[in-house]
């Protein structure tokens, strides 16, 4: 498997320079966009890497996997009142469809979906952010884990777009909780800094049944994960769901720092990361490395 890793990082790695990092934070334009990274980590323990698979990374928008899976942990079936489950087919930062849907946001995956889900957590944890550190370090046993705070700041400061998302679904009566408090754990949930290894680890649950054999616990029910994978099939790589699709075959979540997360159910978790995004925000490396590797392996779920 490394073997096939190697090449495929050989591959892709020409690609770098044909994209461009996120630029809407300093802190994010300012990444070395020639990185790429892989790893996948089997059911059965074993981890496969290549390239830079242990260097920190912003998680971005896959952190709305995490909060996501906090959020059906408590709420069940009663919080999909809140958010739909539907792909909405716009840029993750849209707010048309909100107006005339009575601000209940398409999907957990865009960010008007993620605020709400940050919502709930917010009522349900006196310390919403360090909850979500804590179930993150376990899932990835590993207790250094933190967030960047001068990304999170840096998201704070130019909040205007998430903020009035946040503030519309307040005024349809979609909004709990203090909007500038959500936010901020929004926002430091969003700069957790991860690797690639790390992230493969922490959605291992997604690959086996639910069950994490890291922290030793059942973190979904075996309904529940399929449904979260189903989630991720149709709304987890932005307005390109449909492509990853066509391309990877496989459920998936995609940040702004360059992170694709991709789940081989009842097999791997894999996680790619290449800073430069394509058109969509999708890491361009990242998109060509799991198409390549998904065409060797055979593994689109769709088969
Ligand atoms: N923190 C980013 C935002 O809310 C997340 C973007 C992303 O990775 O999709 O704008």
């Amino acid at each position: 498997m490394e073997d096939l890793l190697h090449s495929i990082e050989q591959k892709v790695k020409p690609l770098i320079g044909l994209g461009k990092v996120a630029d809407y934070i300093p802190a994010l334009a300012n990444v070395d966009p020639n990185q790429f990274g892989i790893a996948i980590y089997s059911n059965n323990g074993e981890l496969y890497h290549a390239g830079q698979a242990y260097t920190d990374f912003s998680i971005q928008s896959i952190s709305k996997v995490f909060s996501l899976t906090l959020a059906i942990k408590h709420y069940g079936e009663d919080m999909w009142k809140r958010v739909g489950r539907e792909p909405s087919g716009n840029p993750f930062n849209s707010l048309v469809q909100l107006e005339y849907e009575a601000g209940v946001p398409r999907n957990p995956f865009i960010n008007a979906g993620a605020l709400v889900i940050s919502d709930m957590n917010q009522s349900r944890f006196a310390s919403p952010h360090y909850a979500m550190r804590e179930f993150i370090r376990r899932l990835a046993d590993n207790p250094l884990l933190n967030s960047d705070k001068i990304v999170a700041s840096s998201e704070y400061e130019f909040r205007a777009r998430n903020a009035s998302m946040a503030y519309l679904m307040k005024a349809f009566g979609n909004f709990e909780n203090d909007v500038e408090d959500v936010l901020h754990s929004y926002f430091d949930n969003c700069a957790m800094r991860m690797n690639c290894v790390d992230l493969a680890k922490a959605f291992s649950f997604l690959a086996n049944k639910g069950y994490s054999q890291l922290s030793g616990e059942q973190v979904l029910s075996a309904r529940e994960t399929t449904q979260v994978n189903g989630l991720l099939a149709t709304s987890g790589l932005y307005d390109e769901a449909g492509n990853f699709a066509y391309r990877v075959g496989l459920p998936g979540k995609s940040g702004v720092g360059g992170g694709i997360l991709a789940i081989v159910p009842n097999r791997f978790s894999v996680c790619v990361w290449s800073p430069e995004l394509n058109k969509s925000g999708n890491s361009l490396a990242g998109m060509a490395a799991l198409e390549a590797l998904s065409e060797s392996i055979g593994w689109s779920v769709f088969g």
